[in-house]
């Protein structure tokens, strides 16, 4: 009989822009908003390279 090991990912951080899960892609930045400073901007590696915009959820501003 197989068992499954299904791993909890408690702490998933996603990335603004693309919506993978940080933590597999490699190394990531966090910074806050830099327009209102109140949300969360998380990017991985890959948005980093390929400067994908990032949108604020709060305050809707776009930066590179
Ligand atoms: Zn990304
Ligand atoms: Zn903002």
């Amino acid at each position: 009989m197989e068992q499954q090991v299904e791993i909890t990912k408690t702490d998933k951080k996603l990335c603004t822009t693309c919506g993978s899960v940080v933590a597999y892609v490699g190394t990531f930045v966090e910074f806050m908003c830099p327009n209102c400073g109140s949300d969360l901007i998380r990017r991985c590696e890959k948005c980093k390279n390929f400067s994908n915009k990032y949108k604020c959820s709060k305050c809707g501003f776009e930066g590179p």
